[in-house]
């Protein structure tokens, strides 16, 4: 299984991309501005999107993504997000006003994009790796993902969170992870702010880490501009028996 890292930032800047990974060139998780970087060519081969949740940072390509490959694709794009998300993106995002409805286009019975409902401990299969979506404790509705390859390689990644029970519960229960992807969006310095918006900040993820009883390669993501240097301070101060580091745009990890 190959992951490439699109974009792992909490925002915009010179070189910052905001949240996109793709697994095995075809399957997106969340649709940040990092997909902007994909040459047509690889764009038209994205089938699936597992999205993480509504917000704007993982969402905010998925329009500018199905508007470029309109006219080179032949099957829809599947999009698979918890119903209150699906809700958001029709409400909000693809309702004529935002954006055409590319469910409906170019024609109701063969629309470029649909969308398909998930719920947490729902495994569902794409191209031979799997993809289980878990609760998550943020400001709205959101799910992180573990994602396992047919030989049994793993992956996780939290999406948007705060202090939770039921992510470190599942990943545990499977006995075996490779690679552990963990946002912390906010330095304590910002702690305040991040309990407001249901985001880890280093003291927070620094007690929930303690839950986990597996030794995954750890990568930290989706900081604030301008926070990383402090978050990675704190959190390598106060995490001791975990190998951490910080994640990077057009990182590949093959699993
Ligand atoms: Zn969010
Ligand atoms: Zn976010």
């Amino acid at each position: 299984m190959e992951l490439r890292v699109l974009g792992c930032s909490g925002g915009i800047g010179k070189g910052l991309r905001t949240t996109s990974l793709l697994v095995n060139g075809e399957i997106l998780i969340d649709a940040g501005s990092g997909v902007g970087d994909l040459s047509l060519v690889e764009m038209g081969k994205i089938r699936h999107v597992f999205l993480t949740h509504s917000h704007l940072d993982h969402i905010a390509f998925l329009p500018l993504l199905v508007d470029s490959i309109f006219e080179q694709i032949t099957d829809p794009i599947v999009v698979h997000a918890l119903p209150q998300t699906i809700d958001s993106l029709k409400k909000h995002v693809f309702n004529w006003s935002i954006w055409p409805d590319f469910a409906g286009l170019p024609t109701p019975d063969k629309p470029v994009i649909v969308y398909r409902e998930i719920q947490p401990g729902d495994i569902c299969e794409v191209e031979g790796v799997t993809f289980e979506p878990i609760a998550m404790n943020h400001i709205v509705p959101t799910v992180g993902y573990r994602v396992e390859s047919s030989d049994g390689k793993s992956f996780a990644f939290t999406g948007d969170t705060t202090t939770n029970d039921t992510f470190w519960s599942v990943l545990n229960a499977y006995g075996r992870l490779d690679l552990l992807l963990l946002e912390v969006a906010f330095s304590n310095a910002d702690e305040a702010l991040s309990h407001t918006a249901r985001h880890y900040c280093s003291n927070t993820l620094a007690a929930d880490i303690v839950k986990l009883k597996l030794q995954p390669e750890i990568y930290l993501t989706h900081h604030k501009p301008d926070e990383g240097k402090d978050i990675y301070r704190e959190v390598k101060s106060l995490i001791k028996n975990h190998q951490i580091k910080q994640l990077k745009n057009n990182l590949t990890f093959t699993l």
